[in-house]
């Protein structure tokens, strides 16, 4: 069949060809964030074309639409607590070769055993993941592998996806007549970001990676890495007994047979691991401070 024989198909072909130039145009600025090699890995090397300043203020953006709709914990004890802890990972990674990013801790006031990296450095981690913390060394594993997807651009490049599907897709509703249709589908497409993120579901190499970075991170703040096993082993071991708790959590990360085979051999790969920090004084305090807290406000329906 003869692709522009009738006016209609030849607006396909006008179409196709924006849309395949708008790739290209994109294609260009692939990799305008190089990788950095980390431990003898290369590390943030993926498909993205946003720019550093592109993925501070997108996250900024969306850490704005979630703390309008997700209840914040206002504790500054604990607030403090969690952004001292970061703060350490945060100067740990601008020495380790990553000073792009300035971090943003807070912790999100609900039950959901699970925590998520918005691009640019805004992290959270639930209150119900905190419940299950047992040490410093597990709460810094897991503020270090979010700081791990940050470092990757792990969201950068899920939105650099989305940025493309949806030009093809705003190219291509172009021929959809009705203009309510067709703006409904590019809403569609361009809405809930906040919700993309906040159950986002990164590739196995994305977590692979940020379980990498993270490790090291760990061992360079002083902390001892072993905190990110024993919180897989925990989160393993309560998913088989209570699997709908954890729902969230691996819905958004793969299970944790792989990621601790992985973080062991990481580990393992560290020569000298005395004076390692597992616990603090303050994390006792933290906790203690934590199971006074009146419970979580309830959800809205
Ligand atoms: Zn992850």
């Amino acid at each position: 069949m003869n692709m522009f024989k009738s006016s209609q198909n030849k607006n396909y072909y006008i179409l196709f060809y924006h849309a395949a130039v708008l790739l290209i145009a994109l294609g260009l600025l692939v990799g305008c964030t190089k990788p950095v090699v980390y431990h003898g890995k290369e590390v943030g090397g993926g498909m993205n074309f946003l720019s550093i300043d592109d993925e501070v203020s997108l996250g900024r953006q969306v850490a704005e639409e979630i703390e309008a709709t997700m209840p914040m914990l206002q504790d500054y004890d604990i607030h403090d607590y969690i952004n001292d802890i970061g703060y350490t990972l945060e100067l740990t990674a601008k020495n380790a070769g990553f000073p792009q990013f300035n971090y943003q801790f807070q912790v999100v006031n609900d039950d959901v055993i699970n925590a998520f990296a918005l691009p640019g450095g805004y992290i959270y981690i639930h209150r119900g993941l905190l419940h299950q913390i047992e040490n410093e060394s597990e709460i810094a594993g897991v503020l270090a592998h979010e700081m791990g997807h940050v470092i990757g651009h792990h969201g950068a490049e899920i939105w650099s996806k989305m940025i493309l599907l949806s030009g093809i897709i705003i190219a291509a509703t172009e021929s959809i007549p009705d203009k309510h249709k067709k703006w409904k589908t590019v809403a569609q497409i361009g809405g809930g970001f906040a919700l993309v993120f906040t159950q986002l579901k990164y590739s196995r190499d994305a977590e692979r990676e940020a379980d990498f970075i993270g490790v090291h991170l760990l061992r360079e703040a002083g902390y001892n890495p072993e905190g990110m096993v024993t919180l897989f082993q925990k989160f393993d071991k309560m998913n088989k007994s209570s699997p709908s708790a954890f729902q969230t959590f691996f819905s958004s990360h793969p299970t944790p047979a792989e990621r601790i085979k992985n973080t062991e051999k990481e580990i393992n790969s560290i020569n000298d691991k005395s004076m390692l920090v597992t616990t603090t004084k303050n994390f006792s305090e933290m906790k203690s401070e934590l199971e006074k807290l009146p419970p979580p406000p309830k959800k809205k329906k």
